[in-house]
């Protein structure tokens, strides 16, 4: 079955003009692409999207960074899309990431990590739902 999942380009990755490079690797990994945009989170919405994390002493570095720039968010459908993905990013510290993980090409530090996955169907769906309506949602024919 497919499921869906949602991906962030980071702002670090945006500034760097990797993007289209991210994007080719996600696609040739077998994951199609049902929604995409390029919007700027402010202070407010990166609190509300990482809410899990509030009081972590990361909190507000990560909110800091998470809003400081124009981010690429995508739906991703695939099957097992969640744990797929996961495994194309690689480790949350880019330096524990797998060679050929996106997280080990692009990521540059435990905090300008690149990319976000969902990691969880729960959550996948909760956070696609944060940046997307259902029209702005395609449906592949097969
Ligand atoms: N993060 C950080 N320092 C840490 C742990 C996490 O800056 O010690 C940031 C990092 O950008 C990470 C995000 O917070 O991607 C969310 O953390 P999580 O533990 O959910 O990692 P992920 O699911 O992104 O691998
Ligand atoms: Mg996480």
């Amino acid at each position: 079955m497919r499921t869906r999942t949602l991906a962030i380009i980071k702002p670090d990755a945006v500034r760097r003009n990797v993007v289209g490079e991210i994007i080719s690797a996600i696609t040739h990994a077998g994951f199609r692409i049902i929604g995409m945009k390029l919007v700027q989170m402010t202070k407010a919405q990166a609190e509300s999207f990482y809410e899990v994390h509030r009081g972590r002493p990361f909190f507000e570095e990560l909110t800091r960074f998470m809003s400081s720039g124009p981010i690429v968010v995508m739906v991703l459908e695939k099957e097992r899309a969640v744990e797929d993905f996961r495994a194309l990013i690689g480790a949350t510290d880019p330096r524990q990431a797998a060679p050929g993980t996106i997280r080990h090409r692009f990521g540059t530090s435990i905090g300008e990590n690149a990319i976000h996955g969902s990691d969880s169907p729960e959550n996948a769906e909760r956070e696609i739902a944060f940046f997307f309506s259902l029209t702005e949602l395609v449906d592949h024919a097969l």
